[in-house]
């Protein structure tokens, strides 16, 4: 059965937002000015829909999402509960695991990636089924993840990337460009070396700001 947030995750988080439990405290400071986000102040409330896998179907699940302002800038954060990605309706257990079975499978085919053991995961309100260009998106996403955490992280730092991922190899088959074969090759280095991001993943979503790749 493919992975994914349950909807007693999402409770879990909604209950946590509705009782004022959600700080910012591990939020990453203020990437504009640099303040500590304890300091941050709750901005708005946004609704979002979530996508979540039951029994094969495809449900959308409404929850509510935290940003918060830095006082000194005006600079505004969202924060991500962990089934979260930004701008990503899927939650992060669904988007990871399709991604891997395709990416670490030099046969598998998009299609093949879509249809698991149980059949092809469609919408519970239309029947239309899970379509093999969302995985190719998907990948697309990870593999910029990771680019643009290792250019940030190598330009703050002033040292190179230790991840060196044109050591792998991808079937030719899988490709039809250089720069997919090079996404293919950091997807699947983001899965060889995602322990580093451990349960720091979210927060350096945030931190880099998905939404500028
Ligand atoms: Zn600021």
């Amino acid at each position: 059965m493919p992975q994914s947030a349950t909807i007693e995750d999402i409770k879990a988080y909604q209950e946590k937002v509705e009782k004022n439990k959600i700080t910012p405290h591990d939020l990453p400071r203020c990437s504009r000015c640099q303040l500590e986000s304890h300091f941050f102040k709750v901005h708005a409330y946004r609704d979002r829909r979530f996508l979540i896998i039951v029994q094969m179907l495809l449900k959308a699940v409404f929850c509510t999402l935290v940003r918060f302002r830095c006082p000194t800038c005006g600079k505004t954060f969202t924060f991500y509960p962990d089934f979260a990605m930004p701008h990503k309706h899927y939650t992060v257990p669904t988007i990871l695991d399709f991604a891997r079975c395709y990416v670490e499978d030099d046969q598998k085919t998009y299609e093949g990636a879509v249809n698991t053991e149980n059949g092809v995961p469609e919408f519970f309100d239309n029947g239309k089924a899970l379509a093999p260009s969302t995985i190719h998106r998907w990948i697309t996403t990870l593999a910029n993840l990771l680019a643009t955490y290792q250019a940030v992280r190598s330009s703050s730092r002033h040292h190179k990337s230790s991840y060196v991922y044109t050591q792998s190899s991808i079937a030719s088959k899988k490709y039809k460009s250089q720069q997919r074969k090079e996404s293919l090759l950091r997807c699947r280095c983001f899965f060889r070396t995602r322990a580093f991001f451990k349960d720091q993943f979210h927060r350096v979503c945030d931190n880099i700001g998905l939404h500028l790749i």
